[in-house]
This record gives C-alpha cells, sequence and structure tokens, in this order.
C-alpha cells in the first residue's frame, strides 16, 4: 500500500519504523513523525487537499486556510508544491470570505446589494458553507 504523504506535515518523504499491532509503521523524515497506514483516512484526505489547493487558488492565505480547514500550513505548502499549483498572477488584492450555513446563505442571497458588482463563489465547507467574494469594482 502506497501512502502519499505524512499526516502531521504533509511530506512525502518517510521511511518504514517497523510494525506495530499488525500495521506497517512509518516514520516520517522530515518531521519525525510516527504514523501507520490506517490512521490516514484516504478519501477525508483527498478531500482537504483539493479544498485547500481551491482556496489557495481563491487567493487566501496559508495561514487562512489552516485556521478554516484546520489543516497545518506546511502541509499546505506540501500540497501546493506536489501539485505545481501557480497562482495566475500575485497582487494585492485580496478576496473576503463569510462562512454561512444554508438558510443564512439563502438570506445572503436574497439582497440584491450582496451579489451585485461582485463576483461569489460558493463551496461545500463540513456542514456549512464558505461564500468566498471578490469585490473587483469597489475600493
Ligand atoms: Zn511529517
Amino acid at each position: 500500500m502506497k501512502i502519499e504523504l505524512c499526516p502531521n506535515c504533509g511530506s512525502d518523504s518517510y521511511i518504514k519504523s517497523g510494525i506495530v499491532n499488525n500495521r506497517q509503521r512509518f516514520k516520517c523524515k522530515k518531521c519525525n513523525y510516527f504514523f501507520s497506514v490506517n490512521k490516514i483516512g484516504k478519501k477525508i484526505d483527498a478531500y482537504y487537499v483539493n479544498k485547500s489547493l481551491q482556496l489557495y487558488l481563491e487567493g487566501l492565505t496559508y495561514r487562512e486556510i489552516e485556521r478554516i480547514l484546520g489543516v497545518s500550513h506546511v502541509s499546505i505548502m506540501n500540497w501546493v508544491k506536489k501539485y505545481n499549483i501557480k497562482r495566475p498572477y500575485n497582487s494585492d488584492y485580496h478576496p473576503t470570505y463569510k462562512i454561512l450555513n444554508a438558510s443564512e446563505l439563502g438570506d445572503y442571497f436574497q439582497k440584491p446589494e450582496n451579489i451585485k458588482g461582485a463576483g461569489v463563489i460558493v463551496t461545500e465547507l463540513g456542514d456549512k458553507f464558505m461564500l468566498i467574494k471578490w469585490e473587483r469594482f469597489k475600493e
């Protein structure tokens, strides 16, 4: 079985380090974290990788993504590097975002002033929704 990334720091550099409870144990070469195969929920892992990279492309900083998703910023940096994700350009521009539940989201879209003159992206975030707003035409 191939493990892709250290669950602690996201590095893909690790070595086998004995068998514990019939499970292969690994040691991360970067952060010295010990982990075994079953510790990694592959599905959840892929979800967080995708979400992190999505938010990264939306212009959020590593620290913001860490705060929102609870994924270490070191992991996110490693994923960005691993998948060779590049933002189209760097600018001082920064999007704003809100975390809303389904009914708050409905209320938000009821008000034309909230969506006028702005690009809005909605992405699922656990049991809530994240709304990312690009206010291109405002200062
Ligand atoms: Zn590690």
